[in-house]
Protein backbone atom coordinates (compact mmCIF):
# COMPACT_ATOMS: atom_id res chain seq x y z
CA UNK A 1 0.00 0.00 0.00
CA UNK A 2 1.24 3.31 -0.79
CA UNK A 3 1.83 6.17 1.19
CA UNK A 4 0.83 9.67 0.77
CA UNK A 5 3.05 12.35 2.58
CA UNK A 6 1.73 16.11 1.92
CA UNK A 7 4.05 18.64 2.38
CA UNK A 8 2.73 22.68 2.27
CA UNK A 9 0.30 22.24 -0.74
CA UNK A 10 2.29 19.15 -2.25
CA UNK A 11 1.80 15.61 -1.57
CA UNK A 12 4.39 12.42 -2.51
CA UNK A 13 3.83 8.79 -2.65
CA UNK A 14 6.16 6.67 -1.28
CA UNK A 15 6.48 3.83 -3.83
CA UNK A 16 6.39 0.95 -1.14
CA UNK A 17 7.03 -1.77 -4.04
CA UNK A 18 10.21 0.27 -5.20
CA UNK A 19 11.07 0.61 -0.95
CA UNK A 20 11.06 -2.94 -0.70
CA UNK A 21 13.09 -3.86 -4.04
CA UNK A 22 15.41 -1.23 -2.49
CA UNK A 23 15.63 -3.03 1.04
CA UNK A 24 15.74 -6.79 -0.09
CA UNK A 25 18.95 -5.01 -2.65
CA UNK A 26 21.08 -4.40 0.58
CA UNK A 27 23.30 -6.99 1.26
CA UNK A 28 26.66 -6.66 3.33
CA UNK A 29 28.79 -7.87 0.51
CA UNK A 30 27.41 -8.32 -3.62
CA UNK A 31 24.36 -5.98 -2.87
CA UNK A 32 23.24 -3.39 -5.68
CA UNK A 33 25.54 -0.84 -6.93
CA UNK A 34 23.75 2.67 -6.07
CA UNK A 35 25.61 6.09 -6.79
CA UNK A 36 23.37 7.58 -3.98
CA UNK A 37 24.12 7.57 -0.41
CA UNK A 38 20.50 5.97 0.49
CA UNK A 39 20.75 4.80 4.12
CA UNK A 40 16.98 4.71 4.28
CA UNK A 41 15.16 2.19 3.92
CA UNK A 42 17.42 0.84 7.06
CA UNK A 43 18.31 -3.00 6.64
CA UNK A 44 21.43 -2.49 9.20
CA UNK A 45 19.43 -1.45 12.12
CA UNK A 46 22.94 -2.00 14.44
CA UNK A 47 24.85 -0.30 12.30
CA UNK A 48 23.22 2.66 11.89
CA UNK A 49 22.83 2.54 16.20
CA UNK A 50 25.90 1.67 16.48
CA UNK A 51 27.13 4.90 14.51
CA UNK A 52 24.84 7.13 16.85
CA UNK A 53 26.63 5.61 19.65
CA UNK A 54 30.06 6.35 18.37
CA UNK A 55 29.14 9.86 17.52
CA UNK A 56 28.04 10.23 21.18
CA UNK A 57 31.25 9.29 22.26
CA UNK A 58 32.89 11.97 20.60
CA UNK A 59 36.12 13.14 22.34
CA UNK A 60 39.27 15.54 21.18
CA UNK A 61 42.31 15.09 22.94
CA UNK A 62 42.70 18.47 23.71
CA UNK A 63 40.06 18.21 26.11
CA UNK A 64 42.61 16.22 28.53
CA UNK A 65 44.61 18.31 30.73
CA UNK A 66 48.15 16.95 30.54
CA UNK A 67 49.89 18.99 33.44
CA UNK A 68 50.22 16.33 36.25
CA UNK A 69 51.77 13.51 33.45
CA UNK A 70 54.21 16.37 32.28
CA UNK A 71 55.20 16.62 36.37
CA UNK A 72 55.44 12.98 36.73
CA UNK A 73 57.90 12.54 32.96
CA UNK A 74 59.96 15.39 34.05
CA UNK A 75 60.57 14.21 37.56
CA UNK A 76 62.45 11.77 38.77
CA UNK A 77 59.98 9.21 40.46
CA UNK A 78 59.03 7.44 37.64
CA UNK A 79 60.89 3.56 37.23
CA UNK A 80 62.41 2.93 34.36
CA UNK A 81 59.48 0.38 33.52
CA UNK A 82 56.74 2.89 33.68
CA UNK A 83 58.64 5.00 31.10
CA UNK A 84 59.18 1.88 28.58
CA UNK A 85 55.48 1.03 28.71
CA UNK A 86 54.17 4.68 28.14
CA UNK A 87 56.85 4.84 25.09
CA UNK A 88 55.90 1.44 24.29
CA UNK A 89 52.03 2.61 24.22
CA UNK A 90 52.86 5.39 22.19
CA UNK A 91 55.22 3.61 19.63
CA UNK A 92 52.81 0.81 19.33
CA UNK A 93 49.50 2.96 18.75
CA UNK A 94 50.78 5.48 17.01
CA UNK A 95 51.46 3.17 13.94
CA UNK A 96 48.36 0.97 15.06
CA UNK A 97 45.94 3.36 14.97
CA UNK A 98 46.92 4.11 11.40
CA UNK A 99 46.80 0.63 9.87
CA UNK A 100 43.43 0.04 11.30
CA UNK A 101 42.02 3.28 9.81
CA UNK A 102 43.68 2.22 6.41
CA UNK A 103 42.36 -1.01 6.61
CA UNK A 104 38.63 0.33 7.08
CA UNK A 105 38.84 2.82 4.42
CA UNK A 106 40.22 1.11 1.78
CA UNK A 107 39.20 -2.68 2.18
CA UNK A 108 36.03 -2.95 4.42
CA UNK A 109 34.47 0.12 3.19
CA UNK A 110 35.44 -0.33 -0.52
CA UNK A 111 33.79 -3.60 -0.01
CA UNK A 112 30.28 -3.40 1.78
CA UNK A 113 27.57 -2.11 -0.11
CA UNK A 114 25.30 -1.12 1.91
CA UNK A 115 25.33 2.41 2.55
CA UNK A 116 24.05 2.69 6.44
CA UNK A 117 27.58 0.15 6.78
CA UNK A 118 29.87 2.44 5.09
CA UNK A 119 28.29 5.57 7.32
CA UNK A 120 29.67 3.59 10.23
CA UNK A 121 32.83 2.64 8.56
CA UNK A 122 33.43 6.16 7.96
CA UNK A 123 32.81 7.35 11.44
CA UNK A 124 35.12 4.56 12.65
CA UNK A 125 37.79 5.53 10.16
CA UNK A 126 37.48 9.25 12.01
CA UNK A 127 37.72 7.57 15.28
CA UNK A 128 41.37 5.94 14.68
CA UNK A 129 42.19 9.94 13.06
CA UNK A 130 41.41 10.74 17.09
CA UNK A 131 43.07 8.46 18.11
CA UNK A 132 46.13 8.84 16.53
CA UNK A 133 45.95 12.55 17.03
CA UNK A 134 45.89 11.43 20.71
CA UNK A 135 48.94 10.03 20.21
CA UNK A 136 50.54 13.59 18.84
CA UNK A 137 49.13 15.33 21.72
CA UNK A 138 51.06 12.76 24.13
CA UNK A 139 53.90 12.82 22.21
CA UNK A 140 54.26 17.06 21.77
CA UNK A 141 53.11 17.24 25.30
CA UNK A 142 55.63 15.07 27.19
CA UNK A 143 58.21 16.42 24.84
CA UNK A 144 59.04 12.72 23.23
CA UNK A 145 61.32 12.75 20.21
CA UNK A 146 58.72 11.50 17.44
CA UNK A 147 61.90 10.00 15.79
CA UNK A 148 62.37 7.81 18.88
CA UNK A 149 59.22 6.39 18.48
CA UNK A 150 59.33 5.56 14.92
CA UNK A 151 62.35 4.29 14.88
CA UNK A 152 61.29 1.64 18.02
CA UNK A 153 58.50 0.50 15.52
CA UNK A 154 60.92 -0.36 13.32
CA UNK A 155 63.93 -1.83 15.51
CA UNK A 156 61.79 -3.87 18.10
CA UNK A 157 61.03 -7.33 15.96
CA UNK A 158 57.48 -8.07 18.59
CA UNK A 159 56.20 -5.06 17.25
CA UNK A 160 57.61 -5.93 13.69
CA UNK A 161 55.75 -9.11 13.78
CA UNK A 162 52.57 -7.79 15.14
CA UNK A 163 52.82 -5.24 12.08
CA UNK A 164 53.28 -7.76 9.64
CA UNK A 165 50.44 -10.10 10.46
CA UNK A 166 47.81 -7.35 9.97
CA UNK A 167 49.43 -5.20 6.95
CA UNK A 168 50.23 -7.85 5.04
CA UNK A 169 46.70 -9.39 5.07
CA UNK A 170 45.41 -5.70 4.44
CA UNK A 171 47.21 -5.63 1.76
CA UNK A 172 46.45 -8.62 0.26
CA UNK A 173 42.77 -7.49 -0.21
CA UNK A 174 43.50 -4.25 -2.14
CA UNK A 175 42.67 -5.30 -5.53
CA UNK A 176 39.40 -5.96 -7.19
CA UNK A 177 38.15 -8.75 -5.41
CA UNK A 178 35.45 -11.23 -7.05
CA UNK A 179 33.15 -11.51 -3.72
CA UNK A 180 31.02 -14.37 -5.97
CA UNK A 181 33.88 -17.03 -5.27
CA UNK A 182 33.72 -18.50 -1.61
CA UNK A 183 37.45 -18.38 -1.47
CA UNK A 184 37.70 -14.46 -1.91
CA UNK A 185 34.33 -14.35 0.37
CA UNK A 186 36.76 -16.09 2.59
CA UNK A 187 39.37 -13.94 2.26
CA UNK A 188 37.26 -10.58 3.15
CA UNK A 189 35.80 -12.31 6.46
CA UNK A 190 38.88 -13.81 7.14
CA UNK A 191 40.37 -10.00 7.03
CA UNK A 192 37.01 -8.59 9.12
CA UNK A 193 37.70 -11.65 11.60
CA UNK A 194 41.39 -10.28 11.51
CA UNK A 195 41.33 -6.95 12.01
CA UNK A 196 37.79 -6.64 14.57
CA UNK A 197 38.52 -9.67 17.00
CA UNK A 198 42.49 -10.12 16.80
CA UNK A 199 43.50 -6.98 16.33
CA UNK A 200 41.73 -4.23 17.98
CA UNK A 201 40.05 -7.22 19.60
CA UNK A 202 42.97 -8.80 21.32
CA UNK A 203 46.13 -7.41 20.46
CA UNK A 204 45.17 -3.78 22.14
CA UNK A 205 44.58 -5.11 25.34
CA UNK A 206 48.34 -6.46 26.48
CA UNK A 207 48.86 -2.43 26.78
CA UNK A 208 45.59 -1.43 27.12
CA UNK A 209 45.91 -3.33 30.73
CA UNK A 210 49.63 -1.86 31.64
CA UNK A 211 48.32 1.86 30.82
CA UNK A 212 45.39 1.15 33.01
CA UNK A 213 47.17 -0.27 35.87
CA UNK A 214 49.32 2.73 36.32
CA UNK A 215 46.38 4.65 35.78
CA UNK A 216 44.72 2.85 38.80
CA UNK A 217 47.84 3.76 40.47
CA UNK A 218 47.05 7.34 40.22
CA UNK A 219 49.96 7.81 37.10
CA UNK A 220 49.47 9.94 34.32
CA UNK A 221 45.66 10.84 34.68
CA UNK A 222 45.79 12.22 30.98
CA UNK A 223 47.37 9.92 29.43
CA UNK A 224 44.94 6.96 31.34
CA UNK A 225 41.88 9.12 30.71
CA UNK A 226 42.85 8.97 26.93
CA UNK A 227 43.36 4.76 26.84
CA UNK A 228 39.81 4.94 28.96
CA UNK A 229 38.28 6.83 26.02
CA UNK A 230 40.32 5.41 22.97
CA UNK A 231 39.38 1.93 24.72
CA UNK A 232 35.30 2.80 25.12
CA UNK A 233 35.66 3.28 21.37
CA UNK A 234 37.38 0.38 20.74
CA UNK A 235 34.52 -1.73 21.95
CA UNK A 236 32.50 -0.19 19.61
CA UNK A 237 34.57 -1.46 16.66
CA UNK A 238 34.75 -4.41 18.09
CA UNK A 239 31.04 -4.81 18.19
CA UNK A 240 30.73 -3.31 14.60
CA UNK A 241 33.28 -5.86 13.38
CA UNK A 242 31.87 -8.48 14.72
CA UNK A 243 28.64 -7.88 13.33
CA UNK A 244 29.71 -7.29 9.87
CA UNK A 245 31.48 -11.02 10.39
CA UNK A 246 28.07 -12.43 12.07
CA UNK A 247 25.51 -10.80 9.09
CA UNK A 248 28.30 -11.83 6.18
CA UNK A 249 28.18 -15.40 7.24
CA UNK A 250 24.67 -15.31 8.02
CA UNK A 251 24.02 -14.68 3.95
CA UNK A 252 26.84 -16.11 2.76
CA UNK A 253 26.63 -19.36 4.27
CA UNK A 254 29.05 -21.09 1.63
CA UNK A 255 32.05 -19.46 3.91
CA UNK A 256 31.52 -21.21 7.05
CA UNK A 257 32.80 -24.55 6.48
CA UNK A 258 34.67 -26.34 9.03
CA UNK A 259 38.47 -25.51 7.64
CA UNK A 260 37.53 -22.06 7.43
CA UNK A 261 36.71 -22.01 11.21
CA UNK A 262 39.87 -24.21 12.26
CA UNK A 263 41.42 -21.45 10.36
CA UNK A 264 40.05 -18.96 11.99
CA UNK A 265 40.96 -20.47 15.39
CA UNK A 266 44.64 -20.65 14.23
CA UNK A 267 44.76 -16.85 13.15
CA UNK A 268 43.42 -15.90 16.66
CA UNK A 269 45.97 -18.47 18.11
CA UNK A 270 49.00 -16.83 16.18
CA UNK A 271 47.66 -13.54 17.07
CA UNK A 272 48.06 -14.41 20.89
CA UNK A 273 51.19 -16.01 20.72
CA UNK A 274 52.50 -12.66 18.88
CA UNK A 275 51.05 -10.56 21.72
CA UNK A 276 52.15 -12.78 24.65
CA UNK A 277 55.81 -11.99 22.73
CA UNK A 278 55.18 -8.23 22.72
CA UNK A 279 53.81 -8.25 26.31
CA UNK A 280 57.47 -9.72 27.86
CA UNK A 281 59.11 -7.01 25.78
CA UNK A 282 56.73 -4.38 27.37
CA UNK A 283 57.51 -5.40 30.67
CA UNK A 284 61.46 -7.62 30.95
CA UNK A 285 60.80 -7.63 34.37
CA UNK A 286 57.72 -8.06 36.84
CA UNK A 287 58.03 -4.34 38.39
CA UNK A 288 54.86 -1.47 39.57
CA UNK A 289 53.14 -4.42 40.63
CA UNK A 290 52.72 -5.80 36.97
CA UNK A 291 53.49 -9.20 35.74
CA UNK A 292 53.74 -10.51 32.69
CA UNK A 293 52.17 -13.60 33.25
CA UNK A 294 49.73 -12.47 34.71
CA UNK A 295 48.93 -10.55 31.51
CA UNK A 296 49.37 -13.15 29.19
CA UNK A 297 46.71 -14.92 30.72
CA UNK A 298 44.58 -12.03 30.44
CA UNK A 299 45.13 -11.98 26.59
CA UNK A 300 44.58 -15.81 26.88
CA UNK A 301 40.71 -14.72 28.48
CA UNK A 302 40.13 -11.87 26.22
CA UNK A 303 40.88 -14.25 23.21
CA UNK A 304 38.34 -16.57 23.92
CA UNK A 305 35.64 -13.39 24.71
CA UNK A 306 36.20 -13.01 20.67
CA UNK A 307 36.16 -15.88 19.48
CA UNK A 308 33.29 -16.93 21.34
CA UNK A 309 31.39 -13.42 20.37
CA UNK A 310 31.69 -15.19 16.86
CA UNK A 311 30.48 -18.19 17.07
CA UNK A 312 33.81 -20.32 17.65
CA UNK A 313 35.35 -22.59 20.14
CA UNK A 314 37.34 -20.95 22.79
CA UNK A 315 41.56 -22.12 22.88
CA UNK A 316 42.00 -22.46 26.77
CA UNK A 317 38.42 -22.93 27.95
CA UNK A 318 37.56 -22.12 31.42
CA UNK A 319 40.70 -19.57 31.56
CA UNK A 320 39.87 -16.89 34.13
CA UNK A 321 40.19 -12.78 34.11
CA UNK A 322 43.05 -12.33 36.16
CA UNK A 323 42.15 -8.70 36.55
CA UNK A 324 38.60 -8.01 37.49
CA UNK A 325 39.07 -4.57 38.33
CA UNK A 326 40.03 -3.97 34.55
CA UNK A 327 36.66 -4.67 32.87
CA UNK A 328 35.08 -2.32 35.64
CA UNK A 329 37.57 0.55 34.65
CA UNK A 330 36.89 0.38 31.07
CA UNK A 331 33.32 0.59 31.56
CA UNK A 332 33.29 4.58 31.25
CA UNK A 333 29.76 4.43 30.66
CA UNK A 334 28.40 4.79 34.01
CA UNK A 335 30.35 8.39 34.22
CA UNK A 336 28.14 11.75 34.62
CA UNK A 337 30.46 14.28 34.34
CA UNK A 338 31.95 13.03 31.03
CA UNK A 339 32.84 16.41 29.55
CA UNK A 340 30.36 18.18 31.18
CA UNK A 341 27.46 19.99 29.35
CA UNK A 342 29.22 18.68 25.66
CA UNK A 343 27.72 15.40 25.86
CA UNK A 344 24.34 16.13 25.60
CA UNK A 345 25.18 18.64 23.38
CA UNK A 346 26.24 16.30 21.09
CA UNK A 347 23.05 13.87 22.11
CA UNK A 348 20.49 15.78 20.54
CA UNK A 349 17.92 13.65 19.51
CA UNK A 350 17.12 12.99 15.87
CA UNK A 351 13.81 12.50 14.04
CA UNK A 352 15.81 9.48 12.75
CA UNK A 353 16.78 7.45 15.70
CA UNK A 354 12.29 7.90 16.61
CA UNK A 355 11.40 6.13 13.26
CA UNK A 356 9.78 2.74 13.09
CA UNK A 357 10.83 -0.08 11.39
CA UNK A 358 7.23 0.10 9.44
CA UNK A 359 7.53 3.64 8.35
CA UNK A 360 10.78 3.58 6.42
FE1 LIG B 1 41.67 3.05 17.68
MN1 LIG C 1 39.63 1.06 16.57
Amino acid sequence: MDKVYTIGSKSFVLDQAKAEEAFSAKRIINGRDTMFFNILPLKYQWAYELYKNMKNNHWEPEDIPMQKDIELWRGTELTDVERWIIKMAIGYFSAAEGIVGDNVMHVTRELVTAPELKLVLGRHAHEENIHADSLVYMISSLGINPHECESMFEDIPTIDRKTDFVVSNSKGLRRDMDLTKTEEKQAFAKNIFLFGQCMEGTQFYGLFGMILSLYRQNKFPGIGQMFRYTLRDESNHIELFRNLFMDLVEENEDVWTESFRQELRDLMAEAVSLEKAFIKDCLPVNSVGLSSEEFCQYIDYIADRRLEGVGLEGLNPGVKNPFPWLAEMMDIKKEQNFFEGRVTEYQKASALGNVDDDEL
